[in-house]
């Protein structure tokens, strides 16, 4: 007899994606909801979240209708309080610790303002570790035996970037390694952990930070072998499997999608 379509490939699956409102996040969301998953949308922007909700709600009307909050992941307790949002349907099964910050004022090792190191560390390293030790106080609480945890670094962790930004730099290495470490330590418990490295998207984070300023753009674009930068979907793609249970051998990887950018040696033109 046959079995029962699958009604997709997080169905049953409660997910929460921080910095659920920007581009990488929004378009993860999407997925997500598509692919049957609750979704917890957690950012700290109010009103981008509320557009963000109406953007997927929209595309989806029939799939489960994402839950939102205002969370800013630097807080522990606004984090603690938003993993419980969970509980009563059964408790977190994904998180994608995705919202990170790369500040204007971010430079090199002489111009970085200690204010902008310690923001940019705040967000992007304890946001990381608050949202990877709440999603395994829940996954325990709820006697899970698998969980899949993704968090978001960068290219930039791997290979030094010509262009300085030195505390995001710090920031997103930091995220790799803490990663590897949670994989190893939790893997027993069934809980896996993943790094997300993409490399420069067509997103605000980096074209508000590129402007007009088209030598900044050229700088970067010309290390691409496709010679364009990423699109946020194209991550979201990656996050679904890591956080599917397609991906169930898949642990403490450094999960590039960099359009080959990294393996690259480009000369300019
Ligand atoms: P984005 O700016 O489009 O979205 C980030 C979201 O995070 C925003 O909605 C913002 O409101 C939210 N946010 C900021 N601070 C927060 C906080 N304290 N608490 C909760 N939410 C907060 O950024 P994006 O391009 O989608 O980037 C997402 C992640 O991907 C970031 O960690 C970024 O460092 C990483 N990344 C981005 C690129 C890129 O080129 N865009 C490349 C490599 C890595």
């Amino acid at each position: 007899m046959a079995s029962e379509a699958p009604k997709g490939r997080l169905a049953g699956k409660n997910a929460m994606v921080t910095g659920a409102a920007g581009g990488i996040g929004l378009q993860t969301t999407i997925l997500f909801v598509r692919e049957g998953a609750r979704v917890l949308m957690a950012d700290i922007s109010g009103p981008a979240l509320e557009k963000a909700v109406g953007t997927v709600t929209k595309l989806y009307p029939n799939a489960i209708t994402p839950m939102s909050t205002i969370c800013d992941v630097s807080n522990e307790d606004s984090v603690a309080e938003a993993v419980g949002k969970l509980d009563e349907f059964g408790g977190l099964d994904v998180i994608f610790n995705n919202a990170g910050i790369m500040h204007a004022d971010d430079a090199d090792a002489v111009e970085t303002p200690e204010r902008i190191w310690d923001m940019t560390f705040s967000i992007n390293v304890k946001g990381v570790w608050f949202g990877s030790k709440h999603a395994v106080l829940a996954l325990r609480k709820h006697k899970k035996t698998k969980g899949s945890i993704i968090n978001v670094a960068s290219v930039v962790a791997l290979v030094g970037s010509a262009t300085p930004q030195l505390a995001y730099t710090a920031s997103k290495g930091a995220v790799l390694a803490m990663t590897r470490e949670l994989a190893v330590v939790h893997a027993k418990e069934g809980y896996r952990f993943n790094s997300l490295c993409p490399a420069p998207l067509n997103t605000p984070l980096l074209q508000d930070w590129l402007g007009d300023d088209a030598e900044k753009r050229k700088r970067r674009e010309i290390h691409f072998p496709t010679g364009r930068f990423g699109e946020p979907i194209e991550q979201a793609q990656g996050v679904l499997f890591l956080a599917s249970d397609e991906s169930s051998f898949v642990n403490g990887t450094d999960f590039v999608i960099d359009g080959g950018m990294s393996k690259a040696y480009i000369t300019a033109e």
